[in-house]
């Protein structure tokens, strides 16, 4: 890693440290983000991540002979929290924007869907039903009492605004793509956090739909981050999945690895992993609280990332609604990529999503590759397998907390019942669907409410 100067936006001096020794479990963006700025106040922090590289979600990986982000990620010029972040760390002058197109694919043919002409002219829709489904995405980013969309299902409020058959020919396939059948059980606030992103992002863009990256993708804002964490002193654990929290009659708290790693001891513990792991970790929490944190259904995404001789598609997006299709949609990298960055090559990601305890996580990489790879052929009549450089697959359990009805009122408080553990975690994302900039507000947010008093204690 190149030596970088630090940069530090936030001019206020830290305090001294109080003595406390922090620990965050999870090195997604979420910790990441936590510890930088616990340690810019002068914190002692120790990161703690199971997997062997930083990043979580968001972490990188080698695709053939190139290293590229094993989940596709775009910036949306909206997304300001994360745009800070970026010019925090330095970064600002890499970040590159570039106008991209969506298309769907449905009835076995491909369909521009990016700007309003093109909607008015999709062919599947006619004209009330194009009027019924602008008027819902309309009225959706209007709302404000988003609060009230958790009481009523998505399909439902959806079935009202836009009625029967626009849903059946575009929700429900984009729904299926966006949550497999889980959307059955997710409350309308899902869609209204999706159009509100959406469609804020445009309006910045002048209705366009700008989406931006940083130069060498993740890899530039994970490995930068890792370096400012390092410069400020905090202690990065990585390839230590944790096992076990624990708080001692010395009010310390032991973390147990699953691995060789010695057991440590610390002050104060922040878990930002996912709910599913923290029962069976956090061993002092309440039964209420085990039990509401188990209660949340999880999403989770089965996706293979191809290098391949040369693009697939002119849309960054393209939505796959038939039903014979195994992948949720093909994801184009070099609408959005210079392939000189990719090794002259594209890198095209398929993604498939399933709720955390699907078959499809049983399927060999064969048996995924093999239908997936069918699919191409069927749709793109121009791709031969002899295109493929690189195809690998990641298969993440526990991606996204869904959003099932009254979910923002089953959540336990992050300041948990056992005094000095916390869960801050994506699973609190309340008014938005999962993504970076929303990971990053969590934790900033958390800073500000129940960690405030705690991070404020100086000596
Ligand atoms: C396919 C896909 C596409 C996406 N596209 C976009 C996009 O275009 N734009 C966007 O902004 N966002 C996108 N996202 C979302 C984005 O990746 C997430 O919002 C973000 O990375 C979540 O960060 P996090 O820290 O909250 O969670 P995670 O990244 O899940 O971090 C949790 C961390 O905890 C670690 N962990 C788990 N168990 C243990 C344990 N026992 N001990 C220690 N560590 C543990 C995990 O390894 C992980 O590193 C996408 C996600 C996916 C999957």
């Amino acid at each position: 890693m190149n030596a970088q100067t630090l940069s530090t936006p936030n001019s206020t001096p830290a305090p001294a440290s109080d003595g406390k020794k922090w620990a965050i479990v999870g090195g997604g963006m979420l910790g990441l983000t936590l510890a930088m700025r616990m340690a810019k106040q002068g914190h002692d922090v120790t990161l703690i991540e199971a997997a062997p590289v930083l990043g979580g979600l968001a972490s990188v990986w080698n695709l053939g002979d190139i290293v590229w982000d094993r989940h596709y990620h775009v910036t949306l010029l909206s997304d300001s929290r994360l745009r800070n972040l970026i010019a925090e760390i330095g970064l600002e002058d890499k970040m590159k924007w570039v106008e991209t197109k969506t298309g769907f694919y449905t009835g076995g043919k491909f369909y521009s869907m990016s700007d309003t002409k093109e909607f008015l002219s999709f062919p599947p829709l006619n004209l009330i039903e194009k009027l019924r489904l602008g008027g819902t995405i309309f009225y959706a980013s209007k709302i404000k009492n988003w609060k009230r969309l958790e009481r009523i299902t998505v399909e439902k409020w959806l079935r009202r605004w836009s009625g029967n058959s626009v849903f059946e020919k575009i929700w429900e396939p984009l729904l299926k793509c966006k949550l497999g059948e889980a959307y059955k059980k997710t409350a309308a606030s899902f869609i209204w956090a999706h159009t509100s992103r959406m469609y804020k992002a445009r309006r910045t863009g002048l209705k366009k739909e700008m989406f931006g990256y940083v130069e060498g993708g993740y890899r530039t804002i994970i490995e930068r981050m890792e370096e400012q964490l390092q410069q400020l002193g905090v202690k990065i654990k990585a390839g230590c999945p944790t096992s076990k929290v624990e708080k001692g009659t010395d009010g310390q708290f032991t973390i147990e690895f699953a691995n060789d790693e010695p057991d440590a001891k610390f002050d104060r513990v922040i878990m930002t992993t996912p709910n599913a792991i923290l029962d069976r970790v956090c061993v002092d929490l309440s039964v209420e609280e085990k039990q509401k944190f188990s209660n949340v259904s999880y999403l989770g995404i089965v996706c293979a990332s191809l290098l391949l001789k040369k693009p697939l598609s002119v849309y960054y997006v393209t939505n796959l609604t038939d039903d014979w299709v195994p992948m949720t949609a093909v994801i184009e990298m070099t609408t959005i990529v210079d392939p000189q960055e990719l090794g002259g090559n594209s890198v095209v990601y398929l993604p498939k999503y399933v709720p955390a305890e699907h078959e499809m996580f049983e399927k060999s990489d064969e048996e995924v590759k093999e239908s997936f790879l069918s699919a191409l052929e069927r749709m793109y009549p121009e791709f031969t397998r002899d295109d493929v450089l690189a195809f690998e697959i990641s298969r993440v359990r526990n991606v996204m907390a869904i959003p099932t009805l009254r979910y923002s009122e089953s959540l336990p408080e992050m300041k948990s019942s056992v005094d000095g553990l916390y869960i801050v975690n994506s699973s609190y994302i309340l008014k938005g669907n999962l993504n970076v900039n929303e990971s990053i507000t969590i934790a900033e947010d958390a800073m500000e409410t129940v960690l405030k008093s705690e991070l404020q204690t100086t000596v």
